[in-house]
């Protein structure tokens, strides 16, 4: 059985392949800069000028002649410039000027000397320490050159690199479309939210993660609903589902007699590329591709289903949308409390990631199994058990996985 890097390395290399083919639809849409978060960049920003675009003072304080402004010496102060005036006059010997952060260094001055270290009697300012060229400014031009690549594309766009568009005035910017992934639950028992269960039904909660862990990966959920552990129903629904680039189904990828999704899958032409893969919760997720959509039957168990979506939908939603692969971030700790696991499985734990005294520590959490979503509300992270590990005693450095949405 593949272990969970292994199947994530079939699924972003079947992903990739998929994106890099004639077949795949790869529209651009142009967004504005404040709707942009999350979405990957389709063209190349150039710097439009030098940054800064003039000597910046970084202080409050007086621009001044280094060589002039040495322990214990005045100059005489002779105006003051704020931050956005035009400055062009050079500075004349023996003088210096009133400067505010942001502000334009006049030509010829080279060092700023903060206002903490000077005393100031009438228009004579006096200096309390020695001063070094170049102290206290931004050179012209020393962050980037006008022409440089601000940003490239392939770049998801967060919060600093949405700045730099602005800066640099890219009002628009050329985006890809955000991959769509079609949503389909299954199960006889399962029942919308909006519906009173019966006695041993069950209401829907993996359609609602799985919408909000998609968004959250940077892809568009399209909602199918949920269709009866029945041939027919299943490919009807899975037909609507194959329209989009992704489709990604919840329950009926287990070992009971009715759980039938790969089986209808593979009567609609479907061609797998993993059918179980080593780790608990999960073991029995697919993946595959069905025309030109890729697949992704995870198992039912709500736990299962956030676990198996974090590990191997992810990266393929990446893939589809322009960007590489995010890699698994896990994250070291020290574990808390010991923990006992049977071997040959990776254990993914629900289990929360705290920092007491700076240092980060990891205690799993209680919880009865997979199908415990309120235990997943208590967690920010996995703790990842290797397969090979029955036994880890408190104190072991061991590895994390935060949650896609908490850290
Ligand atoms: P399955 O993978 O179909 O065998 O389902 C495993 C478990 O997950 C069963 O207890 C199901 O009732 C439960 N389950 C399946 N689908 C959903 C769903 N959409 N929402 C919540 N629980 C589900
Ligand atoms: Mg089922």
């Amino acid at each position: 059985m593949l272990t969970f890097s292994a199947a994530r390395d079939l699924v972003i290399s079947r992903s990739t392949s998929l994106f890099a083919s004639d077949i795949a639809p790869k529209p651009t849409i142009s967004l504005s800069v404040g709707d942009a978060l999350g979405c990957v960049l389709a063209e190349e920003i150039l710097t439009d000028r030098e940054y800064p675009p003039f000597n910046r003072s970084t202080r409050d304080g007086y621009a001044v002649h280094s060589a002039e402004a040495s322990a214990g010496a005045t100059l005489q102060c002779v105006g003051e410039i704020r931050a956005g005036d035009t400055v062009q006059e050079p500075l004349a010997q023996g003088t210096c000027v009133q400067i505010m952060t942001g502000a334009g260094l006049p030509p010829s001055a080279d060092a700023v000397v903060m206002i903490e270290f000077t005393h100031r009697d009438g228009d004579v300012i006096t200096f309390e320490r020695a001063t070094q060229p170049g102290q206290n400014f931004v050179p012209q031009g020393s962050e980037s050159a006008a022409g440089d690549v601000a940003l490239s594309p392939g770049l998801r766009l967060g919060f600093a690199e949405l700045a730099v568009a602005a800066q640099v005035g890219h009002a628009k910017l050329h985006c890809w479309k955000k991959p769509r992934l079609a949503i389909l639950s299954t199960g006889d028992e399962v029942v919308p939210t909006t519906e009173i269960p019966g006695p041993f039904h069950i209401r829907n909660s993996n359609s609602v993660s799985l919408a909000a862990q998609v968004q959250l990966a940077g892809g568009t959920p399209v909602p199918v609903g949920n269709a009866l552990d029945r041939p027919d129903d299943l490919s009807t629904k899975i037909e609507l589902g194959l329209r989009e680039d992704i489709l990604v189904l919840s329950g009926g990828v287990s070992m009971g007699k009715y759980d039938l999704v790969e089986s209808v899958l593979r009567s609609m032409g479907a061609e797998f590329y993993f059918d179980a893969v080593a780790i608990r919760p999960g073991k029995p997720a697919v993946f595959g591709r069905c025309r030109n959509t890729l697949i992704f039957g995870l198992p039912g168990n709500p736990v299962s289903t956030m676990v198996t979506f974090q590990l191997f939908v992810t990266p393929a939603i990446d893939i589809l949308s322009g960007a590489s692969a995010r890699p698994l971030n896990a994250l070291e700790a020290t574990l808390a409390a010991p923990v006992q696991e049977k071997p040959g499985l990776t254990h993914f734990l629900p289990a929360r990631l705290s920092w007491p005294e700076s240092r980060p520590q990891v205690r799993t959490v209680r919880w009865q199994g997979s199908g415990d979503i309120t235990a997943m509300t208590q967690a920010n992270c996995f703790l990842i058990v290797p397969a090979d590990r029955t036994d880890i005693p408190a104190g072991d450095r061991v590895s994390v996985l935060p949650r896609l949405d908490v850290l």
